[in-house]
């Protein structure tokens, strides 16, 4: 059985600059500063990477940053209840999204879970308004780590609790749109299967080379060929 690790926003949805918005008031509420968050590059990068990236910017310290984290998470998650209600039935999963999770949910060839730097609490809201909630059975979140690399071993953990048997990381694939999923798939010996709905092309990608690249995942026999190593 194979871990399949998936990044949410670009990956399995686009949740229309929610995020991006809610995370800009609970800052703002907060620090009353976001930094330069109209021009920084969200991408790849977790919730609490983003923060401390934006605040680092104009030049706050880890010590002046630190006692405001908790606080501006609670903010966040309340902050993206309203945005996500604001865009009600327009975050859709990605194409190909919907086929391709019910073919290996179905599959015991494949464990599907999460490794997102969303809060987990943002993930769950994120997947909610997609119609995707109750999917994955286990993840690893930003909110366990500010470092995207840390988090397929808890993933790994955490299904091998789930489904009581031991996985190999070395057949594990972590299915992301950006370089840094390429690398956090790489510093952890799994495969990399980068797909190009968020920001970046499949060419900017495939320089990063990973093991496979699709512009989507609509043709599920192809990503599913690609996940079990044929
Ligand atoms: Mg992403």
């Amino acid at each position: 059985m194979r871990l399949v690790l998936f990044d949410i926003d670009g990956t399995l949805v686009n949740s229309l600059g929610a995020g991006k918005a809610a995370l800009e008031q609970a800052m703002l509420t907060v620090y009353g500063e976001t930094g330069p968050i109209a021009s920084f590059d969200f991408h790849g990068r977790t919730d609490p990477a983003i923060v401390r990236g934006l605040l680092r910017a104009v030049d706050w310290t880890d010590e002046e940053i630190e006692p405001g984290f908790e606080a501006t998470w609670d903010s966040y998650l309340a902050a993206l209840d309203r945005e996500l209600a604001e865009r009600d039935g327009q975050v859709r999963p990605l194409p190909g999204v919907g086929d391709l999770l019910e073919v290996i949910e179905g599959d015991e060839r494949f464990a599907p879970g999460l490794v997102t730097g969303n809060m987990e609490g943002g993930a769950q809201r994120k997947l909610g308004a997609a119609g995707l909630d109750g999917r994955f059975g286990f993840g690893a979140y930003g909110s366990d780590s500010e470092w995207r690399e840390d988090l397929p071993p808890l993933a790994r953990e955490r299904a091998q609790r789930r489904y009581g048997r031991l996985f190999n990381m070395e057949t594990a694939v972590v299915v992301g749109d950006t370089p840094e999923d390429i690398r956090c798939a790489r510093a952890n010996g799994a495969r990399a299967l980068a797909v190009s709905t968020g920001r970046h092309s499949a060419e900017e990608l495939r320089e990063h080379g990973p093991d496979a690249v699709f512009e989507n995942l609509s043709d599920t026999a192809r990503v599913v060929r690609m996940l079990a190593d044929e």
